[in-house]
């Protein structure tokens, strides 16, 4: 026998109309590119998503097309998220950090019609362009007064189109399974893969984001999102925020600032802030050389790759704010886990304090995980055994854009996600590696992770990764490069030394190289491709 509850779809466009309703008068401000400072309500949002989706029309745009952002976190994307997916459309918010071969590459297996710029992208554009046969109408964000010149024919004005444009639409009424947003995953293999969110995978994933022990981020909150908006839909962030009626600061092409985000802090009442680890040691680096100390920042939510524990202590100690750790992927809309302590755990003794701490945290209710070994046998909850992880949930994709098979997906609906974890009896997973950045020395794994976090808790450290160097013996063995902390230099045989009795001495780094930088990926995480590139042909000292 069925229930008999109404079958209401969930859809942003509910979203929406929630939000217009009960918090129209809820602040979103803005750094944009042609505005320091830019600020509005909700209800100016909405309104103006309205207009955005007669543009669509008159654009030509049909239910189902592909309409490309290129844009960083600021109102005029928020409006593009909802005009475009409320209107039936797919918006497809592309990361203009990536090459500009895996663009081409992305806007025409997406074949995007019309595409969103912010006036910085458009030289990127113009030399694109001729390579993309699908788009039609390129429009510039931004003012009349602040248009750039182009030589791009038919180029046309965001402001202009919106003004032109009638301000009554009538949303039309969307399956929930009705695809919303496209985001690409940055495909350090192959090609990218485009992931197909439909409404109700972020409605669903919007709920769960907003429980009260998933980020921790409620209606009081003043919210920050620092991981951009190209990249897994700012973690949802939007969407919880117009679920919830949350002020939204926007820090534009800002992200990297660390001045500008402290400002921004301060000035605006942030509470709870979102982005990765590379962000928020530059934002520590800024706090510390300025001597600067945040005023209402609470929490920050870190995520994308794992945290370090020592960064974490740093902004508890130095700052009084708390990061919470969260571990998720473009494929699971971003959410999975969410590392939320224990009751007790003021009462654990201080290493299972930090064990807990640089975990990534139990999985939040809607996301099922387990590990498995090379045989796909499921491994126990021990905390010790590890294996690849795998997981399957309504906001997890269960196939690719346009692509015909998955390898990642088993035939009972499992995911695999590439990372290889433990997890303990309490649920607290704990990331050991990425499969391809696993260490395999003599046919046991060493786990890079755990390496650069002992080594980020050296002083003299500022930043720290761990990559797998051929070694004649035992095939690969772990090599540490460091970017020293400013002003120190710290010695080689000091930074092995911090290892013992903290690993195994069969784990300990063979050797150390310094670095002025780290080379990053698109989405602001360090690159071991990258280094592991850079470092093909090193050769360990004889004595290893
Ligand atoms: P890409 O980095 O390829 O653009 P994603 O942003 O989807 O793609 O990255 C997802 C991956 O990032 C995860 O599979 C995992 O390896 C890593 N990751 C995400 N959060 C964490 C975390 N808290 N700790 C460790 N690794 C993480």
């Amino acid at each position: 026998m069925q229930g008999l509850m109404m079958n209401v779809p969930l859809t942003i466009t509910a979203l929406m109309r929630h939000a217009e309703r009960l918090h129209g008068d809820q602040e979103i401000v803005s750094v944009t590119a042609d505005a320091p400072l830019h600020r509005y309500r909700f209800a100016d949002c909405f309104a103006r998503a309205r207009r955005l989706a007669n543009a669509l029309a008159q654009l030509g745009v049909q239910p189902g097309d592909r309409v490309a952002t290129l844009a960083w976190n600021d109102y005029r994307h928020l409006e593009l998220y909802f005009g475009i997916s409320c209107s039936g459309a797919i918006c497809h918010t592309v990361n203009p950090r990536l090459f500009a071969e895996q663009l081409v590459w992305i806007f025409n297996h997406a074949e995007d019609r019309v595409l969103f710029t912010d006036p910085m992208f458009l030289p990127l554009i113009e030399k694109l362009k001729p390579q993309l046969p699908a788009l039609e109408h390129v429009i510039v964000l931004t003012s009349a007064a602040a248009m750039p010149q182009s030589a791009l024919p038919g180029l046309l004005c965001y402001e202009t189109l919106l003004a032109e444009s009638d301000s009554e639409f009538d949303w039309p009424m969307l399956d929930e399974e009705t695809a919303a947003v496209l985001c690409y995953t940055s495909g350090t293999t192959g090609h990218p893969k485009g992931v197909l969110y439909s409404h109700r995978a972020l409605v669903l994933h919007a709920y769960a984001a907003g429980l009260p022990d998933a980020l921790r981020i409620t209606r009081d909150d003043t919210v920050l999102p620092v991981v951009p908006m190209f990249h897994v839909n700012a973690w949802g962030v939007p969407y919880l925020a117009t679920m919830l009626g949350i002020k939204l600061v926007m820090p534009g092409p800002k992200m990297g600032d660390g001045e500008t985000l402290a400002r921004l802090m301060d000035d605006e009442g942030v509470t709870a802030a979102l982005g990765v680890p590379t962000v928020w040691q530059g934002l520590l680096n800024y706090l510390r050389s300025s001597g600067r100390r945040l005023k209402t920042l609470k929490n920050i939510a870190v995520g994308g790759s794992a945290c370090p524990l020592a960064l974490m202590k740093a902004f508890e100690e130095e700052q009084g704010v708390w990061t919470l750790h969260a571990w998720g992927m473009t494929e699971t809309s971003p959410l999975g886990t969410a590392n939320i302590p224990p009751s007790n755990f003021a009462e654990l003794p201080p290493e299972e304090q930090d064990f807990i701490r640089a975990s990534q945290g139990r999985p939040v209710f809607g996301v099922e995980l387990k590990i498995v070994d090379g045989q796909g046998r499921t491994l126990p909850w021990d905390g010790r055994a590890f294996g690849a992880l795998k997981i399957r949930g309504p906001w997890v994709c269960r196939g690719y854009y346009r692509m015909a098979h998955s390898d990642a997906h088993d035939a009972d609906g499992w995911f695999d996600t590439g990372d290889v974890a433990t997890i303990d009896p309490r649920g607290y997973m704990t990331i050991t590696d990425r499969t391809k950045d696993v260490i395999k020395s003599g046919g046991e794994w060493i786990s890079s992770i755990e390496l650069e976090n002992i080594a980020m808790s050296h002083p003299q450290v500022a930043a720290a990764a761990v990559i797998g160097v051929h070694h004649p013996k035992w095939d690969e063995r772990p090599l540490l490069i460091i970017v020293s902390a400013p002003g120190e230099s710290p010695a080689a045989a000091d930074l092995l030394a911090h290892f013992a009795g903290r690993v195994a001495d069969w784990m300990i780094p063979d050797a150390v190289e310094f670095a002025e930088e780290l080379p990053l990926t698109a989405t602001g995480k360090v690159s071991k491709l990258t280094l592991r590139e850079r470092y093909a042909d090193y050769v360990l000292p004889p004595t290893a």
